[in-house]
């Protein structure tokens, strides 16, 4: 039993400073060449060397704005992380399968996990289609020959669904930042706990658990402490 690192790639330059901020919003609406000079990618970078200096294993949900560089890459091979979609126009089968290939072709391999940007409510990004509806994505994998979806309940207590046809859903996750997480109900105690006797999903962003000091503490607590795991 271990903890399943699911790490949600929003924004490609981040949201501070404020250049950078206005950087990622014109990068998720139109096309915006990779600036490594104003930090593309910086924070997921900080993170995997992170987990790779841990040992820890994560997924890594991709955006078609976020797709990573060659110097990205390599720190995700080198910490046999898992690579996914970070589903961003739901509007249809048909798009899901775009984005999809647009992920695939990137890496050159198969996608097998997914995760939806937005929990419904704000659309963020000329592509982005805001509603959430997690049965539509769990149909569409299956049919894509996915293997994992997860989803963005926020009650982690949530217990995983198998699919007949082999898709594992984890329908809720724990999520780090205190924003869309219970603080009194769910600690970093409790996911300690948890985690020693199921699997389960801990979602970060790393533009925002790198930005704060008590976070970064409480994630580096974590990927040091407990044993993680990519399902596949
Ligand atoms: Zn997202």
């Amino acid at each position: 039993m271990a903890l399943i690192i699911r790490i949600d790639v929003d924004r490609p330059y981040g949201k501070a400073p404020l250049f950078r901020h206005v950087l990622s919003r014109i990068s998720s609406d139109f096309y915006l060449p990779k600036l490594p000079g104003l930090g593309y990618l910086a924070e997921l970078e900080n993170m995997l060397i992170a987990l790779n200096n841990a040992n820890a294993r994560a997924y890594v949900f991709f955006r078609r704005c976020t797709l990573p560089p060659k110097h990205v890459i390599e720190l995700l091979h080198a910490g046999q992380h898992e690579v996914g979609l970070h589903l961003e126009n739901s509007r249809s089968f048909d798009t899901f399968r775009q984005e999809t290939k647009i992920v695939e072709d990137h890496f050159g391999t198969k996608i097998a996990a997914m995760s939806k940007h937005g929990s419904g409510g704000s659309k963020f990004g000329y592509h982005h289609y805001a509603q959430y509806e997690p049965a539509k994505y769990m149909e569409w994998a299956e049919r894509a020959s996915m293997r994992l979806f997860l989803g963005n309940l926020e009650d982690p207590t949530i217990d995983p669904i198998i699919s007949t046809k082999g898709l594992l859903t984890f329908p809720s996750a724990f999520w780090l930042e205190p924003h869309w997480r219970d603080t009194e109900r769910f600690t970093v105690d409790w996911l300690m706990q948890r985690a020693r006797d199921r699997d389960i999903v801990m979602l970060v962003h790393p533009e925002n658990v790198l930005a704060d000091p008590v976070l970064s503490s409480d994630f580096e607590t974590i990927i040091h402490n407990l044993d993680t795991t990519v399902l596949s």
